[in-house]
């Protein structure tokens, strides 16, 4: 299954993708974050992708691509407000890589 060309939030897919491949991974004790500014929406976005990644990012076996959503926390114009995680609703299978 492929999602290129679908469209979730303010950005298409491949261009959410090719944008949260590049932000930040950090380790955090023992959890994995996404931190960087989302690139549908602009805001700043610390996603918790330990149960995804799992520490097999630290140690090389992290599966290829993990899904992730926007959680930036503002409220977006055509969003439902108790939509989760609560974001302009950009999500996509970005690529994991270890570095
Ligand atoms: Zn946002
Ligand atoms: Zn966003």
């Amino acid at each position: 299954m492929s999602d290129a060309g679908r469209k979730w939030g303010p950005i298409g897919v491949d261009e959410w993708v090719a944008g949260a491949s590049a932000l930040e991974l950090r380790l955090q004790g023992q959890r994995v974050l996404l931190v960087g500014p989302c690139p549908g929406c602009g805001h700043q976005i610390d996603r918790d992708i330990t149960a995804a990644a799992g520490v097999g990012l630290v140690k090389g076996s992290a599966p290829e691509r993990v899904s992730v959503a926007c959680n930036c926390g503002r409220h977006h114009a055509g969003r439902a407000a108790d939509a989760r995680p609560a974001g302009c609703g950009a999500a996509g299978a970005i690529r994991l890589e270890a570095r």
